[in-house]
């Protein structure tokens, strides 16, 4: 039987496991740390992200704790005013074939890992991989405990700072943004009934944005409030203090303010990407998720794009094992531009969507405000609307 190890039990590293689970392969995940989980924090699935969990079997254990929302605001963070919404029901749904959702991070790894558990992967906790080694048609992943895995195929999904990606590609540590983000979940109840809504809503000022949308089934709101600091440090998931929060983002208007003023439990990252490269694959062994294009949350396309790699991955590689080294290079070949394109996308719109000041703030909200829903349905078409991951 095949066997294909994957370095990484995130969410890429799950839907990577589960899909080749499915295709009646023998799968273990190595994850580094000793329990299998997630932050807790929300994330967003446009459709392409629906059609991935379709074809990967479990739509509907995610669907059931997601809140399917109305639409994407997008407000003046310092006078208040909406500038634009595109509507995410009706004619987006009708043309797209999917919803779009916000979910608990905790949720949507919950349901891949209830997947994999079904489909018999092997799940080890405690095996941080360090490296690889190729012999004789397998490949062999290293643990920094000594340890050694063997099987047809090794996936690197280990994340932002991966250890295959390290040897597979080399290009040393992320590219550190300059943008600190705070993000705080808070319980619904204590949210005013006047500030709830079906939405995603995004406040943009010069320099820094605000997002919130309920998640957990509509128990809790989900904040993420981000600055352009100039940081220069990583931070991944430091305390931050209230008082310290509302000073950053002391221009923002009421509403918006009134929520910033509900958060509690802080936690701070310093958000990194890479430039795209041209090769994740070497050999039997292949990048996934963010260790293969790790990009800024700004396109909300991170993890959606880690589970289209996992349908391509799970439809490329069902094949002889002999074959498997030309399907990995067909992998690489055919997720490299998109994955690229929306890496740009992600960095261009930080900074020309969500951070201008002054006249380019003015001129960016009546290039928006022109736009129908329709032509806002149209700029995101290639990117929501994807359901060919392999571009058969
Ligand atoms: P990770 O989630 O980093 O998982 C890597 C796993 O590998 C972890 O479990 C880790 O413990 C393990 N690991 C690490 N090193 C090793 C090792 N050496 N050996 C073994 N195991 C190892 N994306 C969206 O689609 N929509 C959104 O709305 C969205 N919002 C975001 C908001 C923020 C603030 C951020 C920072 C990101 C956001 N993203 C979003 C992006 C998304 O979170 C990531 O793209 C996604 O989580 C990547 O999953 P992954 O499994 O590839 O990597």
């Amino acid at each position: 039987m095949t066997h294909i190890l994957v370095a990484g039990g995130g969410i890429g590293g799950l839907a990577v496991a589960l899909g080749q689970a499915r295709n009646g392969n023998r799968v273990t995940v190595l994850e580094s740390r000793p329990e299998f989980g997630e932050i807790g924090a929300g994330i967003q699935l446009a459709p392409n992200a629906f059609h991935a969990l379709d074809v990967l079997g479990v739509r509907e254990r995610v669907a059931a704790r997601a809140d399917f929302i109305d639409e994407l605001r997008f407000m003046d963070g310092t006078t208040g005013r909406r500038i634009t919404a595109m509507p995410l029901t009706g004619g987006y749904r009708a043309r797209f074939g999917n919803p779009y959702a916000v979910v608990h991070r905790a949720d949507l790894h919950r349901a891949l890992l209830d997947g994999c558990a079904d489909a018999g992967v092997e799940l080890l906790g405690g095996h941080r991989v360090t490296g690889y080694t190729q012999r004789a048609g397998r490949a062999t992943a290293l643990t920094a405990a000594g340890d050694r895995f063997t099987a047809d195929v090794l996936i690197g999904a280990d994340g932002l700072r991966s250890a295959v990606r390290e040897q597979l590609v080399g290009d040393g540590p992320p590219r550190i943004s300059g943008h600190t983000i705070y993000r705080a979940v808070i319980p619904m109840s204590e949210v005013p009934e006047r500030l709830r809504t079906r939405a995603v809503t995004l406040w943009a000022g010069p320099g820094w944005h605000f997002v919130h949308y309920p998640i957990g089934g509509g128990d809790h709101l989900n904040l993420a409030a981000t600055r352009d600091d100039g940081a220069r440090e990583e931070i991944t998931g430091a305390p931050a203090g209230r008082e310290e929060v509302l000073a950053e983002f002391a221009r923002l208007a009421d509403g918006a303010r009134r929520l910033l003023e509900l958060g509690r439990d802080w936690r701070i990252w310093v958000l990194c990407d890479r430039d795209p490269v041209d090769t994740w694959v070497d050999g039997r062994v292949a990048l996934t998720g963010d260790a293969a294009h790790p990009m800024l949350q700004y396109a909300a396309q991170g993890a959606c794009m880690a589970l289209e790699d996992a349908v391509a991955l799970a439809t490329l590689l069902r094949c002889d094992p002999a074959d498997m080294p030309q399907r990995l290079e067909k992998y690489n070949a055919v997720r490299r531009e998109r994955t690229a394109r929306t890496t740009h996308t992600a960095r261009w719109m930080g900074s020309e969507l969500y951070h201008p000041a002054g006249a380019r703030a003015a001129e960016r909200d009546a290039l928006l405000a022109g736009h129908s829903a329709e032509d806002l349905h149209d700029v995101v078409a290639w990117l929501h609307g994807t359901t060919d991951f392999i571009g058969t």
